[in-house]
C-alpha cells in the first residue's frame, strides 16, 4: 500500500514538473541550410505551432552530409522538449546509405507525428537550351559526361530522386552537394550548375515566375497547383513508373517525457488544420497530412516501411558514405 503511494506520488511529481511546459523558447534542428524546401516547411510550421503551444519556436539550420549533421544533433541533445527535428524522407534513406550513422532512427528518436506529403519536380538552369522533357533528353544526350546534378548531398530527397533519374536514363552525372537545395538552387538560378529535382516547396515559386526551366514532375499523376498543373509526369514522359514524393515528420530525442510527447503531437495536430498553413502548403505542392501518420507510432511504422522500401534500391545502387 505504501509502495503504490510512494509510486503515485512520484508520477504525479513528473506529471507537475511538466504541466508548466513549454516554458521557455523550442528550436526545431531543420537539417539543411535556410532557405530550401525543409526550411521553408519548419518555419510555417514553426509560427502555427509556436501559437498552439504558446511559446516562441526558434529555428536551427545544421545542413550537411544529406541531413544526418541535423539528426545527429537532435538524437543527442537533451530529451527535454526543447530540441526537436523536422526531416524529410532522409529520416528513412539515411540507414541504408552511411555505414557508420552516428544514431539508429528507430531507437534514438521518440516519433511526434507527420507533418506533410510532397511531390518533386524536375528543373534545370534557366541558360539550359532546353524547354521541355523532350528537348532536355535530346541535350542529355549530346552533353553526357558533361552534366552537373545539384543535390543536397547523400541521402537527401533530391539526391534519391537524382539517382533514381540517373538509373532510369542509364546515364552518370557529376553530382555537386550543397548544405540544402536552398543555396543549390541560387546556384542553378546563377548557370552554375545544370539540373536539379527537388521539392515543389523549393522550386513553385521559380517555376511560376519562369526563373528555371521546368521539365516534369515526380509524381505519377500530375499536381493541381496552379503553378505545375503544366507539367508533364516523368512517368507518362517516357520513365514508366518514376514515382518520387517525400514526406517530412517531427522528432525528439529517445527519453522526452509522455507528456511533452502528447502535448507537442496535440499541437502539431491542431497546427495541421490552421487554414493558413493549408493553404501555404497547397500552394507550393504539399498536402497536409491528414491521416493515421499523426498518432506518433503510426508515425514510426510508416518510417519503418519507408526504410524497408527504399533500403534494398539503395543498396542495390551501391551508394554509400562512411
Ligand atoms: N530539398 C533538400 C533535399 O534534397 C533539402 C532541403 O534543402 O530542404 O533533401
Amino acid at each position: 500500500m505504501k509502495r503504490i503511494t510512494l509510486f503515485a506520488a512520484a508520477a504525479l511529481a513528473t506529471s507537475l514538473a511538466w504541466a508548466e511546459y513549454p516554458d521557455k523558447p523550442i528550436t526545431i534542428v531543420v537539417p539543411f541550410a535556410a532557405g530550401g524546401p525543409t526550411d521553408k516547411v519548419a518555419r510555417d510550421l514553426g509560427v502555427v505551432l509556436g501559437k498552439e503551444l504558446k511559446q516562441t519556436v526558434i529555428i536551427e539550420n545544421v545542413g550537411g552530409a544529406g541531413g544526418t549533421l541535423g539528426a545527429n544533433k537532435v538524437a543527442k541533445a537533451a530529451p527535454d522538449g526543447y530540441t526537436m527535428l523536422l526531416h524529410h524522407i532522409g529520416m528513412a534513406t539515411s540507414p541504408a546509405l552511411y555505414r557508420n550513422l552516428p544514431f539508429k532512427v528507430l531507437d534514438d528518436f521518440e516519433y511526434l507525428g507527420m507533418v506533410n506529403d510532397v511531390p518533386m519536380t524536375l528543373i534545370g538552369r534557366p541558360s539550359l537550351p532546353a524547354s521541355n522533357y523532350a528537348e532536355l533528353m535530346k541535350w542529355i544526350e549530346a552533353n553526357k559526361g558533361k552534366i552537373n546534378l545539384a543535390n543536397a548531398g547523400l541521402g537527401a530527397a533530391s539526391h534519391l530522386c537524382g539517382l533514381l533519374f540517373q538509373q532510369s536514363l542509364k546515364v552518370d552525372m557529376t553530382t555537386v552537394p550543397y548544405k540544402g537545395t536552398g543555396p543549390a538552387m541560387t546556384d542553378l538560378l546563377g548557370g552554375q550548375v545544370d539540373i536539379m529535382c527537388d521539392q515543389t516547396t523549393n522550386t513553385s515559386s521559380q517555376i511560376e515566375g519562369g526563373k528555371v526551366k521546368a521539365f516534369a514532375v515526380t509524381t505519377t499523376k500530375r499536381l493541381t497547383t496552379p503553378a505545375l498543373a503544366k507539367l508533364p509526369t516523368l512517368d507518362e514522359s517516357g520513365l514508366k513508373g518514376f514515382n518520387v514524393s517525400i514526406w517530412h515528420g517531427m522528432y525528439a530525442p529517445k527519453g522526452t517525457p509522455k507528456a511533452v510527447v502528447d502535448k507537442v503531437n496535440a499541437a502539431l495536430r491542431n497546427s495541421l488544420k490552421d487554414a493558413d498553413f493549408i493553404k501555404k502548403q497547397e500552394a507550393l505542392g504539399a498536402v497536409v497530412v491528414t491521416d493515421a501518420r499523426l498518432a506518433p507510432a503510426d508515425h514510426k511504422k510508416f518510417v519503418e516501411a519507408e526504410i524497408a522500401k527504399w533500403g534494398p534500391a539503395i543498396k542495390a545502387a551501391g551508394q554509400y558514405a562512411d
